[in-house]
């Protein structure tokens, strides 16, 4: 299948998932997840329409940013804050924020460069330990920091990974339990917290993850086929 007929078919479950929740297909935003594909593939996505993609890598943002169509840059994965000033310029969203550390890295480039960086919380909600992100139960006071400590930083909302799952209906307990921080969060009045995003589900499990409420889905090997883990670069 082309990279186009698989963003269509993409476009079309997101549809159905949606709807299913009460909402159409255009309240969810696709990511199309980049990683390890290389500038002609990406482009070919953008020319049939995909506005936003996902890096989990810094080094290669940097090594294609300069080739890539005009587009919004995420950084879904996990980001070191000795590297945060190489794409400070270059992303609109950092998804994978976890500690107030890396926020005030953020913050302090971002103000280095005159602007205000969105982010979301990475809440790891299956506390599985081979993931980043921090508990649910942390999540209230990482907000409550972020907010005190960090006034170039605003927290758009929240993102999880959940756990790979043979069936993805089993995935929805971490999805839900992220959804109900997420409503909750949402509430909280400060010019620097503005709940617009909530970024759950993969390839695996997106239906179930927009059936739980997400409202951004970051999808790689669903549109661009499967990785080649030998071209994989550092961090
Ligand atoms: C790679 C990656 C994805 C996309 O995964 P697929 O299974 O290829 O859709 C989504 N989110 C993050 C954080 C990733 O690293």
């Amino acid at each position: 299948m082309s990279i186009k007929a698989n963003i269509e078919h993409v476009i079309e479950l997101k549809a159905k998932a949606a709807e299913k929740s009460g909402r159409t297909g255009d309240d969810v935003l696709l990511v199309a997840v980049t990683k390890l594909h290389d500038v002609d593939e990406i482009n070919e996505a953008i020319d049939c329409g995909i506005t936003d993609i996902g890096e989990n890598k810094v080094q290669e943002i940097m090594s294609k940013y300069d080739r890539v169509k005009p587009v919004r840059w995420h950084l879904i994965g996990h980001l070191q804050t000795n590297k945060v000033k190489y794409i400070i310029d270059k992303v609109s969203m950092i998804h994978s924020v976890d500690s107030l550390k890396l926020a005030e890295e953020i913050d302090k480039r971002a103000a280095q460069h005159g602007l205000t960086m969105d982010i979301l919380i990475q809440v790891n909600s299956a506390m599985e330990e081979s993931k980043f992100g921090i508990t649910t139960d942390e999540t209230g006071q990482m907000i409550k920091d972020i907010l005190d400590n960090c006034p170039n930083v605003r927290i758009r909302g929240l993102m999880c990974i959940a756990p790979y799952e043979d069936n993805p209906e089993d995935a929805k307990v971490y999805f839900d339990e992220v959804k109900k921080l997420y409503d909750e969060y949402s509430r909280i009045d400060h010019p620097n917290l503005d709940f617009k995003y909530l970024s759950m589900g993969m390839s695996n499990d997106f239906e179930v993850a927009i059936e739980a409420g997400s409202n951004l889905i970051r999808v790689g090997t669903m549109i661009f086929g499967a990785r080649d883990y030998s071209k994989k670069q550092g961090e």
